[in-house]
């Protein structure tokens, strides 16, 4: 009897023909869409075909599950009908090249060791729901033209989705346990209550219609008896995405304090509802509030973002949490956004020292500290308050005079709080149009002080009504 004639590299099929030159495991079968185009005989016939692989591939399967001379289950070119694995398996197992044209189910399976699904195309749904992976997952340019459902599986090691296709995806309440990569192409992709103990990676993905991702410590109730473990931030990569133009992508309870973003395109079509960012600790705590992860830890990154690339996505977050009206975020991007367009000023420097030095010595810095980029209207009152007390002070140390009308005497000021306080409300009462009842008689270096620091105040009282109407009048 002649053998299949089905190769790949150097593996050749030994098993005996079944039907037009191959073997029943290799021998192509028709898509579910082509069988009801043929008639009844014809159907009947392949159903036939259907139920004589699943019993077979039984046997097969088991024959090799416990020969003792086969280390690792490889399935190569295998074309299968509609598909149900059952149980698990205790060799390492691998796909190459196979084609799935009915459904494939692999419900409750427990792969103890590691799985490689390489090349291989899904035609129909494929289900992984509750699956077991024990051991390391590949799913290399695999495509699945249906949907694929790992819905509530365990990935105790490393899985990799490299250059596959996924039309329809959803891993909601799976866990995975170790460090994951889905580098794919995606229509839609469901990641709702995903449980992720290590980093996840999406580098140079693409998603063409929906990505919905949330996390499930907000949700009310807990997957499959899932102990609710310790809020942690994801270690996320999603360097160099690609958000197609009419993708509704959304990042919900998410906390992105450990997420980079960098090269994401199409970035300001993300929706990020309720997210968490990263908050810097120590003097930049102070004043920055929310920030992006990639100012602060270029770790995963290749090179650096620049200034320039950091100003363009925070003022895209300035512009999301506007038009959200979530006010006091989009203060905080619109605080980092003046800071990077701050450091940006030093471009053109080239030492490191000068740069340094440009970076703080420029506009953008008065502007920081006079108003904090116009935000802060309590800063601005503080600083009015300081410039009043210092000028004050200045004016009491270069000599000032009090007439009284009555004695007919004048008696120099000494430097002390309640002559500096009397100067502090004379200073901003003479801002005042029509209330200046002038007692004081100023030597010629106070007057050109008070001068001044009515100009600054006037200044910085302007400030002060711009971060006022800033925060109130949107
Ligand atoms: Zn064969």
């Amino acid at each position: 009897m002649s053998k299949c004639g089905y190769s790949l590299d150097d593996y050749k099929c030994t098993l005996d023909v079944f039907r037009d030159g191959f073997c029943l495991f290799h021998l192509p079968k028709p898509s579910k869409a082509k069988l009801n185009q043929t008639t009844n005989e014809q159907r009947i016939f392949w159903s036939q075909v259907s139920s004589k692989f699943t019993e077979d591939f039984q046997a097969f399967f088991h024959d090799i599950e416990t020969s003792t001379d086969v280390n690792t289950i490889e399935i190569s070119g295998f074309i299968f009908p509609d598909s149900f694995f059952q149980g698990d398996t205790n060799k390492p197992i691998k796909f190459i090249g196979c084609h799935f044209v009915g459904v494939s189910n692999f419900d409750h399976f427990v792969f103890e060791q590691n799985v490689l699904f390489a090349s291989t195309t899904f035609e129909e749904e494929s289900t992984f729901v509750q699956t077991r992976f024990e051991g390391d997952v590949h799913f290399s340019t695999c495509i699945f033209k249906h949907s694929a459902r790992f819905h509530a599986s365990v990935f105790k090691q490393k899985c990799f989705f490299l250059d596959s296709y996924f039309n329809f995806v959803d891993f909601s309440g799976s866990e995975f346990y170790s460090y994951c990569s889905f580098s794919s192409e995606f229509r839609i992709a469901e990641y709702s209550s995903c449980l992720f103990e290590e980093k996840v990676s999406f580098r140079n993905s693409k998603f063409t219609e929906r990505l919905y991702f949330k996390n499930p410590y907000s949700d009310a109730d807990i997957f499959f008896g899932r102990k609710i473990a310790e809020e942690k931030p994801i270690n996320l990569d999603f360097c160099e995405v690609k958000i197609g133009k009419n993708c509704y992508s959304v990042f919900e309870d998410i906390d992105l304090s450990k997420t980079h973003f960098m090269d994401t395109e199409k970035f300001d079509l993300i929706e990020f509802k309720n997210s968490k960012w990263f908050k810097p600790s120590g003097v930049l705590g102070l004043y920055r509030g929310n920030a992006l992860w990639d100012e602060f830890s270029t770790a995963v990154l290749l090179r650096a973002p620049t200034p320039e690339q950091l100003s363009m996505m925070y003022h895209k977050l300035v512009i999301y949490y506007d038009r959200i009206r979530e006010f006091n975020i989009s203060e905080d991007f619109h605080i980092s956004e003046m800071e990077m367009r701050r450091k940006m000023v030093s471009n053109s420097v080239k030492s490191r020292l000068g740069k340094k030095i440009r970076e703080i010595f420029n506009f953008h810095t008065l502007y920081l500290i006079l108003s904090r980029y116009g935000s802060s209207y309590t800063q601005s009152l503080i600083v009015f308050i300081l410039l009043a007390v210092i000028s004050s002070t200045f004016i009491l140390i270069f000599g000032v005079n009090e007439y009284c009308s009555i004695a007919n005497t004048t008696t120099a000021l000494k430097l002390n709080i309640s002559n500096m306080f009397k100067l502090f409300n004379f200073i901003i009462s003479s801002m005042l149009p029509g209330v200046s009842k002038n007692s004081f008689l100023f030597t010629y270096p106070s007057s050109i002080i008070l001068n001044i620091s009515k100009i600054l105040l006037l200044g910085q009282t302007s400030l002060l009504i711009f971060a006022i109407r800033r925060r109130f009048k949107r």
